[in-house]
């Protein structure tokens, strides 16, 4: 823990622009190096975001030095945004589209409603209103999700937890292709057993994956299922055991970041009796 503590307070103080080598548009002026992954702003992002977003990128690998050398050889770099900005601020991602009605990642309830939920908004409507964090070879990261602040869409969970963990999960590819297909292999048998029925956790592999990891850290909003309550890293382990062998694989057997402001966060549970289902109904 005290290690944990120096090297985030050595983050905190590492402050500088960005290396010319990067060639960031010049949007970007902040930049913290989280295990040679670079985390980067504009002038208007908080320095505590930054050093929060880095320190979690730096606990996140910690385990997998192998997949973290990887993500840097890919070019991986994670994007903070300030409040005021939206997905489509960011240079790189200024001429994103809104998804198409077959787009793979779409989740059951936007396929049924498309048209309502995407077809209707403009691309730039369409992203403002869908995310404030992607996964990617450029990762975006929302400041008041990374600080619990206010205005927070997401309050109760780690988005960034969430988006990282995509990464990572992509770059076992091309460097741990077995632990890749194990993770599918827990996906298909997942499926096959009924677990995570509706869940958004349900839709690919990667989500699947995603939201496992926010559990394994204790950062996920609570998931039931008729009645079963999947809350803890220890929920988890008893709910869906391969899914909880290939993220202790990628992650040990840590259970906390400590930069996590949603860790063990009571707002993971709403208030009131809890639904028999949480799957979205649609
Ligand atoms: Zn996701």
């Amino acid at each position: 823990m005290i290690a944990r503590l120096l090297a985030a307070a050595l983050l905190a103080s590492a402050a500088a622009s960005p290396p010319a080598a990067l060639h960031l548009d010049p949007f970007y002026t902040q930049y913290r190096n989280a295990a040679g992954i670079p985390v980067v702003s504009s002038a208007r992002t908080q320095p505590e975001a930054l050093d929060t977003a880095a320190a979690i990128v730096t606990d996140m690998l910690s385990h997998r030095p192998d997949l973290a050398r990887e993500m840097v050889r890919q070019g991986y770099r994670v994007a903070v945004m300030a409040p005021e900005e939206t997905t489509l601020d960011l240079p790189e991602q200024a001429d994103w589209k809104k998804p198409a009605p077959d787009d793979a990642r779409l989740t059951r309830c936007e396929r049924k409603h498309y048209d309502e939920r995407i077809g209707r908004y403009t691309d730039r409507q369409y992203w403002d209103a869908r995310a404030r964090g992607m996964g990617g070879l450029l990762t975006s990261a929302a400041t008041e999700n990374l600080l619990a602040g206010a205005n927070d869409r997401y309050h109760g969970q780690n988005i960034f937890v969430h988006e990282f963990s995509h990464d990572i999960f992509r770059a076992s590819y091309t460097a741990d292709l077995p632990l890749y297909t194990r993770i599918h292999a827990a996906y298909a048998a997942a499926m096959k057993a009924g677990r995570w029925q509706g869940e958004y956790a349900s839709t690919t592999a990667e989500e699947y994956w995603a939201v496992g990891t926010q559990f394994w850290f204790n950062s996920a909003p609570v998931a039931r299922f008729d009645g079963r309550t999947v809350l803890s890293d220890a929920d988890l382990s008893a709910y869906d055991p391969p899914l909880a062998a290939v993220l202790r694989q990628v992650y040990g057997d840590r259970h906390h970041l400590a930069a996590d402001r949603f860790w063990q966060h009571p707002d993971r549970v709403p208030p009131g009796p809890l639904p028999r289902f949480t799957a979205e109904v649609c």
